[in-house]
This record gives structure tokens, sequence and C-alpha cells, in this order.
């Protein structure tokens, strides 16, 4: 049911970084270019017209399917250009001198990198929470800095790509609202999107962050999620110009649409990727989040148990799934870890050997590898289709390294 990889015995245990795409996705993806393609809200022919209607319908779908309303989805191309988004539409309008925005160092450099480069052009303060000793956002830091602070924005991952270490977003929001309530709350979903259900109408946080393709849909697609009142006040303004988004223009300025699913969307809309992304929700729906959730789980737990024993190599972060912290964390994948005896790109290197795909480095979160002085580390992540099997292979490898490496 999934594109083929090049070696039919291929483990790919990468799905942190992208997941391989169901049939009915690439199908989807290729229909809509044999059947409907036209450009989408320019033309009045019949095949724009139906290009225009398949566009709205994919977006609905992908909006419901994070429990929010079809006009507080922006598409973008990714995770990084979602939050790129914030900060230029919205941190950018909103943020005075002095001000502070708060993260972690937990984050990928997509969620904070964004925010060194806003808070440098509006002489604003970047503040980040501090990290347990074994990678983990310190929850009584993270209260201690809303309270001094009050910052203008919380920009924090819901799942990190590194430790799997995940924030209980309904806890996250109760100290929030109750430390600092006016600060917004902007969520990295890049790991959580596809492995969590979200239900954005139902939680109090103003954004969140999504890639298509880590959650088997195509490259090139993800979103923003905005609370409506934002865009409806226009706290939330457009940063991309051109045409398709504008209400009048002359030679000197020019009005946009009010209506946030043209206000958002300068040129062309890619139909294609949406059309993938939302079946790839449909997918998942299909399988059912509490199932996905259940077998990421239990994958988590079962490479944890298994690495445990293995000589040598020490896990980053929890080393039991779920185990949580007045419910404000919990574990899940990716599992990574540090060999005391080898090089992550070694290690790595030799599991290719073997047709098992993961991934070495500091997976764009330079600082958490430098406060737990980890040099790189090696990343289990896993998918729907990723199995007991799959690990056991990995770990027969790992356990007998010295064979390969010695
Ligand atoms: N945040 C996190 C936690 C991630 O894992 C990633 C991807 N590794 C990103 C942001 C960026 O995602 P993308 O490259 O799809 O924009």
């Amino acid at each position: 049911l999934f594109s083929q990889p090049p070696h039919s015995d291929l483990v790919y245990l990468d799905n942190a970084a992208t997941t391989h795409k169901p049939q009915i996705v690439i199908s989807a993806i290729s229909d809509y270019y044999l059947q409907h393609n036209a450009n989408a809200g320019r033309s009045v022919h019949s095949l724009a017209s139906k290009s225009a209607e398949i566009f709205e319908q994919s977006r609905k779908t992908i909006a419901s399917f994070f429990g929010a309303k079809d006009q507080e989805l922006i598409l973008t191309r990714n995770t990084t250009e979602a939050i790129n988004g914030v900060a230029l539409g919205w941190a950018r309008h909103q943020l005075e001198t002095d001000d502070v925005i708060l993260s972690t160092s937990l984050e990928h450099h997509s969620n904070l990198v964004v925010w060194q480069q806003v808070c440098a052009e509006k002489n604003a303060k970047l503040k980040l929470v501090n990290l347990t000793l074994d990678g983990q956002i310190n929850q009584f830091d993270l209260q201690q800095q809303l309270k001094q602070h009050t910052p203008k924005l919380l920009a924090i991952t819901h799942l990190s790509n590194v430790t799997g270490s995940y924030q209980d977003l309904q806890a996250l929001v109760k100290i929030v609202k109750k430390v600092s309530p006016k600060t917004k709350i902007l969520i990295d979903g890049a790991q959580s999107a596809g492995r969590i259900k979200i239900n954005f109408d139902q939680l109090e946080i103003d954004f969140f962050a999504f890639s298509g393709h880590k959650m088997y849909g195509p490259m090139g697609v993800g979103g923003l999620l905005v609370k409506e009142k934002i865009l409806i006040e226009d706290e939330m303004k457009p940063w991309l110009f051109g045409g398709g988004m504008i209400d009048q223009v002359n030679s000197q300025s020019s009005t946009f649409q009010l209506d946030p699913r043209q206000r958002f969307v300068a040129g062309t809309a890619d139909v294609a990727s949406a059309v993938g992304l939302a079946v790839a929700c449909d997918y998942l729906t299909a399988i059912g989040m509490d199932e996905v959730l259940k077998h990421e789980q239990d994958l988590a737990q079962y490479t944890l148990e298994k690495l445990n024993v293995v000589e040598d190599l020490k896990i980053c972060g929890s080393t039991k799934a779920n185990e949580s912290n007045e419910h404000l964390i919990g574990r899940l994948g990716p599992v990574s870890f540090v060999h005391h005896k080898y090089q992550a790109h070694d290690v790595a290197q030799v599991l290719d050997h073997h047709h098992i795909a993961v991934r070495s480095g500091h997976h764009c979160c330079m600082p958490l590898h430098s406060h737990c002085r980890w040099p790189a580390t090696v990343r289990i992540s896993f998918g729907v289709y990723s199995c007991h099997e799959d690990i056991e292979k990995l770990v027969e490898v790992v356990t007998h390294l010295d064979r390969y490496l010695s």
C-alpha cells in the first residue's frame, strides 16, 4: 500500500525526517494532474471551477482533521514556513522593544532561529527555558520564566524530534493561563501532527504549525492553524503579497481580501499537494488516531526495553515510554542514543549497510546536544508501518557493532 522503497527488505526508521506515502496519496495527486489540472480561483471555465472546488474541499478535510475551522488554516510549504509566518505576520507587528519571546533549549532550529532573527530586528528579548540533565523541558523553570517575563509569545515544541518527550497541551495551557494569561502560545507540531490527535478548537493555543510530509502527505505542503479571533481582529497580517489575495490595487497602494482563505494565499496555490495531504488525513482517520498513538507508544516502549540492555549505549531522555511528570510530559518516539565507543554517523552507516535507515547527527537541535554534551546521536523514529521485527533487526546490529567497527 506504500511507495516502493529501493530495497524490498528496507527497514525504514527515519520517520521523524519524513514518512513514506501511501499509494492512495500518490494516486490522488496524479489523478488531480491527469483529470482536473487548472489554476484554482482564477479563470471561470469549468476545469478551473472544479480545481477550486477540489482545493476548498481539501482545505476543509485538512482543517477538520486538526479540529480547526476551515478559515483558521493557512497552507504553507512546511512547519518552518508556518513558524516564519507567525514571525513575519504576527510578531513583527506585535513586538515592541524589550518584549520577551519565550522558547526552550529543546527546540528544533526552525522554532528557534526564527525568533532570534525577529527579536534582533525588533529589539525584543529571546529567553529559553532550561532543560533537565537528560534533555527534557524543566517544567519548574518554564513556570518561573512565564511568571518573571510575562512573554508576548511562548513558542514550544509539542513532541521533541530527539528525546520523544511531549507536552500535555491541556496542562500547559492551564499553567500559561494561570501564570501569564496574555501570552500567546505557538506549538511546533511537526512531530505530533499525525501521531497525536489535535483538537485545535478545544485547546486555548493560538498557533499550531505542522508539515504534511511527516504525516504521510506529500513534501511541499504543511500548515499554520491560527485562532479565528487573531485573524478577524487583524492581529495577524499577510506576509506574502501578490495575485489572488488582493481586493483593490492602484499604482501606489492596495487593499487585501478579508476572508483568510484568500487573504493569506499569495500567488498560485499548490492544489495537488493539498489534495494529497487531505487524502493522508483521511488515511490516518481511517486507521484511527487512537490506534496510531497506541502503536507509537508500543514501539517506543519496545525499543527502549531492548536498547536499555545493550552495552555501551545511553538513551537520550526518559528511558520509559509514557513516564509522566505531573501529567505535563510523557514519552513517545523518536528514541535517540549515544554510543560510548562509536560515533553516531559510523553506527548509522553500519545500519545502512544492513538496509536499516536511521538518522545520525544533531537533528537540527544544536542547543539541546550542547546542553547534554552529546556530540551527535543516532535517532530511531517510527511510522504506522513500523513493527517489532524492524526494531529487533536494528537491535541485533547495534548489539554487535564490534564486529563491524572495531
Ligand atoms: N520542528 C520539529 C520538531 C521538527 O522535527 C522539524 C523537522 N525535523 C521541523 C520543526 C521542521 O520541519 P520542516 O523541515 O518540515 O519544516
